[in-house]
């Protein structure tokens, strides 16, 4: 048993253990968190750049695009304001009627003066004829009756600006912009349109010069309804004059201006666009940015930054991997080391405690170590033990013993041996050694398991001497069985003899009665016989001149039914049994009488309304054989199955059924003295079935 001391440090240590184990895990742990904090911050790092260059670029783009409507604006309401001054000086000059003249071109020429954006200025009549222009005089015919501009201020009364249509020019094959003004007559009526033009590449120069050069920047004019008037750079999708009504930026309820992000629809790269509507004019100017170039050098960033990340997360784990492992295998060392002292200990202990004599010795017979229970019983201190000899422990034991020991040890590699300890103060007594060889340190040397049999060799003797008693007592009994019964049959034969002689000499003397008292005497006489027979052969089973040999079983059987031939044929009884047979080991005379009384009761107690049948058999178990008798007959009560082998017990009357009780005791005393057993099964009134065992003769 482990001491509560040593439970202790038992449990202490593996408390120790867990702890060990509980720091790899937050070294697990810790390094779990740092990997993921490092994903954390390189993928916020990530997330934040791109924020930063989204919204940095958002601002400056809408910004600009303020910039640039109002500029475009600008330039729009200075063609408006020259239109204007024209329209006063048609007023002036007695309206559009009068307006053919050489004055009107000249002043023309000079109210465009210092607005460049003007690629020319048209006066119209109501029916959209041309009066006068800017570049051309005298005025060549043309007609805009069909243009969209015309048709508006024909049709409507407002004096606002009209920006119309991207057309090409009635006197040039150029794409324009026009800005117009409906020149109306005193009573409202419409007289006709003042048209100034400006050529898509006044605004493409223009924003060209301001476009960042950088991410793919466009401009774009857009009239309100969707149609594209400029755009800056040309893209291969790019088609001035083409309406783009169509996308959501023109749906009605759309903010006058904002920021969206998606495909362009000119160039189909993903576009950053700030839209802005002018303040005065039905236009909508879009300012774009390439995200993927916008991105491109965040692009670069992100990947240094996941380079990073990924780098930093395969160092730490493989510093924590490392760090883990080192720590795994010192938790591991250290554990082991713990489980051995553990298991050193409790050596240590068991041996301490063990109730057997242990001692550690060199070869030439220095004792080492010796545990308590040698220190006990050879009267040494423990600091003794290590500094005597074997010799001085037993001054009995010679250098001769010592030597001789070891030459077995060499040859057998142990001895084994029961001799006398005699310590130096104290009784001697018996012991069983054996000694062993261990390396210790290196050297060779001895380990003795000494065991104190005093118990033992005093139980041996008294059970020897039980053993001779008993024999003897044995054969005492036997020998007066034997001589009581043998000598007890003369006086009985004796009786018998002068009764019969008094029945015959004075029968026809005697009354009945008397003739009665005679007839019983005798027939106390022949049982009295009987019995005495039965018990001698009873106290004759085992005798010494009656040895066990190789004995075939089928013989005996075929003996023992021969010797029945009579009481068979007698009861009509059939008697199965199996052709072959094993040979036991037996003493025949023996075995024979066994069989005999075994079936002779299976005859006897036949069931009165069926003819008796017998069935011999006998089977290999593993180390006997089992021999069968069953029969067809009255059976036994299971309260009986015990006391049948018992001497004398009969369960029935004998004027039932003759007997003397002692058939079943002889089988049982011939079957133990075979080294078997014998035993019964048994349902009443259907049958029993005897069962013993006997040994087998060994295979020649
Ligand atoms: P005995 O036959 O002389 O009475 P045994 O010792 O042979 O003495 O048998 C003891 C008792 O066991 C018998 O009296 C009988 O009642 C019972 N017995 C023995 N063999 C059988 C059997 N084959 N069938 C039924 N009963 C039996």
């Amino acid at each position: 048993m482990v001491s509560r001391r040593e439970g202790v440090l038992v449990a202490e240590q593996q408390r120790k253990d867990r702890n060990d184990l509980v720091g790899s895990r937050a070294v697990i742990v810790l390094g779990a968190i740092l990997v993921a904090a490092v994903l954390l911050i390189t993928s916020y790092e990530i997330w934040r750049q791109r924020t930063v260059a989204l919204s940095s670029s958002a601002t400056n783009l809408e910004a600009l695009a303020v910039a640039l409507a109002e500029q475009t604006e600008r330039s729009i309401r200075n063609v408006e304001t020259v239109i204007d001054a024209v329209l006063e000086s048609i007023d002036e000059g007695g309206g559009i009627e009068n307006a053919n003249s050489a004055d009107m071109h000249r002043e023309l020429r000079e109210r465009a003066v210092g607005v460049p954006q003007i690629a020319g200025i048209g006066l119209v009549d109501s029916t959209g004829l041309g009066v006068n222009t800017l570049v051309h005089w005298p005025t060549p015919p043309f007609n805009v009756a069909d243009r969209d501009y015309f048709q508006f201020h024909r049709d409507h009364a407002d004096k606002a600006a009209h920006i119309g249509a991207l057309t090409s020019g009635r006197l040039s094959d150029r794409e324009m912009i026009t800005i117009s003004k409906r020149i109306s007559g005193r009573d409202g009526s419409f007289k006709g349109v003042v048209l100034a033009t400006i050529l898509p590449g006044f605004f493409h120069e223009f924003y060209a010069r301001v476009l960042p050069p950088t991410h793919n920047s466009a401009v774009a004019l857009f009239r309100i309804d969707g149609m594209l008037l400029a755009r800056v750079p040309e893209a291969p999708g790019t088609k001035l004059g083409k309406s783009y009504a169509h996308l959501p930026d023109f749906q009605p309820g759309e903010p006058r201006s904002g920021l969206v992000r998606g495909p362009s629809p000119m160039d189909g790269a993903m576009r950053m666009v700030a839209f802005q509507t002018l303040e005065r004019y039905p236009l909508k100017l879009n300012l774009s940015l390439d995200e993927g170039q916008l991105l491109a050098s965040w692009r670069g960033n992100t990947l240094r930054l996941a380079a990073f990340g990924v780098t930093a997360t395969i160092l730490l784990t493989s510093m924590v991997f490392l760090l883990v492992r080192h720590m795994r295998g010192e938790e591991q060392s250290v554990r082991q080391l713990r489980d051995s002292e553990n298991r050193l200990r409790l050596a240590q202990f068991t041996l301490d405690h063990a109730a057997d004599m242990v001692f550690w010795a060199t070869m030439d017979g220095r004792v080492i170590y010796a545990n308590r229970a040698a220190c006990e019983r050879t009267n040494v201190t423990v600091e003794e033990a290590s500094t005597v000899t074997v010799a001085e422990l037993d001054p009995a034991f010679s250098p001769e013993m010592w030597q001789g020991h070891l030459a077995t040890l060499r040859r057998d590699g142990t001895v084994r041996y029961e001799a006398v300890h005699r310590p130096r103060k104290g009784r001697p007594f018996p012991v069983d050694v054996v000694i062993t060889t261990v390396m210790w340190e290196g050297q060779e040397s001895l380990c003795a398991f000494v065991r104190d049999i005093t118990d033992r060799k005093q139980a041996e003797a008294a059970l020897a001497e039980q053993a001779i008693s008993l024999e003897a007592s044995n054969a005492e009994l036997e020998q007066f069985a034997y001589v009581a019964s043998h000598d007890l049959r003369e006086p009985l034969r004796m009786v018998n003899s002068f009764v019969t002689m008094l029945s015959k000499r004075y029968g026809d003397k005697l009354d009945d009665e008397a003739r009665d008292y005679i007839a019983f005497a005798q027939d106390g006489a022949v049982r009295m016989d009987r019995l005495i027979l039965d018990l001698l052969e009873y106290s004759r089973v085992g005798r010494l001149d009656r040895p066990l040999v190789p004995t075939p079983l089928g013989q005996c059987i075929d003996l023992a039914c021969r010797n029945l031939l009579l009481a068979i044929d007698e009861s009509g009884a059939a008697i199965d049994r199996d052709t072959d047979f094993p040979m036991v080991m037996a003493n025949e005379e023996e075995l024979v009488r066994l069989l005999v009384n075994l079936i002779a009761n299976a005859l006897k107690y036949r069931a009165p309304d069926r003819a008796p049948r017998i069935t011999i058999g006998a089977e290999r178990r593993d180390d006997d054989i089992l021999v069968t008798i069953a029969d067809n007959g009255i059976g036994i009560a299971p309260e009986y199955f015990e006391r049948i082998f018992r001497i004398f017990q009969r369960l029935h009357g004998r004027d039932r059924y003759e007997g003397t009780g002692i058939g079943l005791a002889i089988c049982k005393k011939i079957v133990e003295r075979h080294g078997g057993r014998i035993w019964v099964e048994s349902v009443p009134d259907q049958g029993s079935c005897f069962y013993f065992t006997l040994k087998p003769a060994p295979t020649p």
